[in-house]
This record gives C-alpha cells, structure tokens and sequence, in this order.
C-alpha cells in the first residue's frame, strides 16, 4: 500500500492514562484520549502545558513514564513492549520546518520513502510536490523558498508516504498571518484528501476552530475540556478555558435567588448558593449599545474604529473596570456621552471566583 497513489489508511490513536515527567518537571499528567480513525485532533493550550510532548509521545520521540499509546488498539508504548518512530508509520511536521539544508526539495520528500524503489520513490516524491504547487521547484534547495514554500515541502514530506497517522506541531507558527490562513487552508485541503488520523498542536484558537473536528484543550499537562469548537467556545468549563477563546470582561456579583445580581444585569447562576460570590463572564460581543436611558446607564469612554465593528470602553456605575464591547454601526456614538448598556443574558456564564 505504501507509496502507492490513493488516500492512506487512517488509524485510531488511543493515549491510556499517558503521564510524562522531565526529571522533575511533570509534563503529563494521566492522559486519556481516543482519537478516531481520520479525526482532526487539535491539541490547545498554553505556553509550557504538555502540548508538544504528547505529540512527542504519539510519534515515538519520547516514551512515556507511565500509560500506554495504541495504534489501531496496538500497543506501541507502555508496558506491553514499544515500536520505535520509524516503525509506527507516522508523518511529522514541525514549526520549524525542519528540512535538510543539504538535499534539494525532491530529495527531502523522497527521504520518507527509502522503502520504495528509487525511480518510484522520485516518482511519487514529484507527485506530492505537484500536490503542494511545487513542482517547478523540484531541484531547489529548501534556503531558495520562501518560508510558506518551505512549509509546504515539509508537508509533501509528511504526506508522501501516505502514513495512517499526521502529526503536526504548531506547523503554521513560523508564517506571517496572511501566509499563514493561506497555508492552513492548503494543508486542510491535503489533510482531508489524504484522510489521515492528524493531530495538530497549536496555542491559538482561532486556528483549533478553524481546522479541529475536536479540540482538547490543555491545562498543565491534563486535559481540562474537549469538544467541537461550538462547545468550548459556547460552554466553557471554567473562567480560564473562557478567558483563552476570546477577551471577556469578568462583573462580579451576588447570588440572590438562583441568579447573579450584577452592576449590568441579572444572570442565571444554577448550582451556586444564595448569597455566594461570583463572576459574570461577559464577552465584548454579548454588550449592546442602545440610546441613554434605555437598559443600563453607562458612559462611553473610548471608541476604536476596528473595520467591521467598533471596540468600546463603557463605564458602568458600581464597576472598576470599564466595559469592553464589540459593536457594528457604532458612527453616531460621541466619546464622553452617556449611553445605555445592553448585555445579552443568554450568553453570559457565571463562574466560581478563581483562587489566587
Ligand atoms: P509550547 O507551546 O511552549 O511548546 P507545550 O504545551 O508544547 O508548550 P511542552 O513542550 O510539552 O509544552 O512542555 C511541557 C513541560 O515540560 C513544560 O514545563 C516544559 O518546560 C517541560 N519540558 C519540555 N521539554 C523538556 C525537556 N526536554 N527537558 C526539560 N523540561 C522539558
């Protein structure tokens, strides 16, 4: 099957209880993940919490100190025995591209098919070139592109020997951001023909929801949350997984009658006890502008003209935070006026007060 044209055979990637350390740093702790055959997994999460060595681990790079990976429900680490990387018949992409300075593009892509016949190997290396529009660069050398082109050979590299398994780790990090959405779109183009099982590593989470069929969101080496973007994004766990998908303004207030009684309204709190401190998490799109003495007063401290909406600073009495708010046709608001402020109660969640 190897090397021959046609999609691969996507495989199942299972993590059972996976925890990792680094000396003494724990970079994994107790890990379960199923990830189904031709599923889209984006591993997100910030800087330092475990994201990069569990691709590490899927790949064979690293073993884990405890757990188990099953490949197509085979045991590939853990107790039952380990299979070194290049027998796991995986397809690695870094951010850093990751290419042989030495070899020209052809001989990159062709690197990952030493099983093949040479004149095949060459044959289905110029394929996956072709895939990524580089053919006519064949016989450059990776320093001759640009970094989006460079990326793109890493790709075919990736691809070409159609591995059942794609990992990825922040692969678009090294492109400027109009490059990168182009860049993205291309590799999801290749991604969804190849029908491989991929795994993406990012901290960003507008590329998760770009391109996740699920998105397992990371929090110091455990998985906090996972889910369709529409989940996390709609109903985060908790403040922290809320403050990393957007900017939200956090009101804080008093339950009384099984709701949060605020400065800006009242919100459902269920599960929170009568006369229990809590935050409203309110993100800059749930607040509307109305005229003054509609809803509840505010003054506009700053207005910012950011091409399809407007971002405002509205002061609130009782608040020491202004507002920050999201809103289109805001033209006949005047800095320094007073406005009314009208906050969308179905949208905002009510969340626990973190500790310090
Ligand atoms: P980033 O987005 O910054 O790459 P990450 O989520 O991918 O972060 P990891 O690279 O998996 O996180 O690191 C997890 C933890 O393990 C961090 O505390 C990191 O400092 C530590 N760590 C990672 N690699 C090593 C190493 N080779 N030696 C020692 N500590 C390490």
């Amino acid at each position: 099957r190897r090397g021959t044209a046609g999609p691969a055979i996507a495989q199942s990637l299972g993590f059972d209880r996976v925890s990792h350390a680094y000396g003494k740093v724990r970079a994994l702790d107790d890990v379960t993940l199923a990830i189904e055959p031709g599923e889209i997994v984006c591993l997100l999460g910030p800087s330092g919490c475990g994201k990069t060595t569990l691709l590490r681990i899927a790949s064979g790079i690293e073993q884990p100190i405890a757990g188990r990976v099953l490949m197509d429900g085979r045991e590939v680490a853990g107790p039952g025995g380990f299979v070194p990387p290049e027998r796991r018949g995986i397809g690695l992409v870094f951010q850093d591209f990751a290419l042989f300075p030495h070899l020209t593009n052809l001989a990159n892509v062709m690197f990952g098919l030493k099983a093949l016949p040479k004149a095949e190997a060459e044959r289905v290396a110029r394929l996956a070139l072709d895939r990524v529009g580089l053919a006519a660069h064949a016989m450059d050398y990776p320093h001759a592109l640009s970094g989006g082109e460079q990326q793109r050979v890493a790709l075919a590299r990736a691809v070409a020997p159609r591995p059942g398994i794609l990992l990825m780790d922040e692969p678009f990090s090294g492109l400027d951001s109009r490059l990168r959405d182009l860049i993205r779109e291309e590799t999801l183009a290749v991604m969804r023909e190849t029908r491989a099982t991929c795994i993406v590593v990012t901290h960003d989470p507008e590329e998760a929801m770009r391109m996740a069929d699920r998105i397992v969101l990371m929090r110091a080496g455990r998985i906090v949350q996972q889910g369709s973007a529409g989940d996390l994004y709609r109903r985060p766990i908790d403040l922290d997984a809320a403050r990393f998908f957007s900017d939200i303004n956090e009101v804080p207030g008093i339950v009384r009658g099984g709701k949060l009684v605020t400065p800006v309204g009242y919100f459902a709190a269920p599960g929170f006890a009568e006369g229990a401190v809590a935050l409203a998490a309110i993100r800059p799109q749930a607040i509307f502008a109305r005229p003054p003495g509609m809803c509840v007063p505010g003054r506009l401290i700053a207005k910012r003209f950011l091409g399809e909406v407007d971002f405002l600073e509205i002061a609130v009495d009782g608040l020491d935070q202004p507002l920050k708010a999201r809103v289109r046709s805001a033209e006949t608001l005047i800095e320094g006026r007073d406005i009314g402020v009208d906050v969308a109660a179905s949208e905002v969640l009510v969340f626990a007060v973190p500790e310090a």
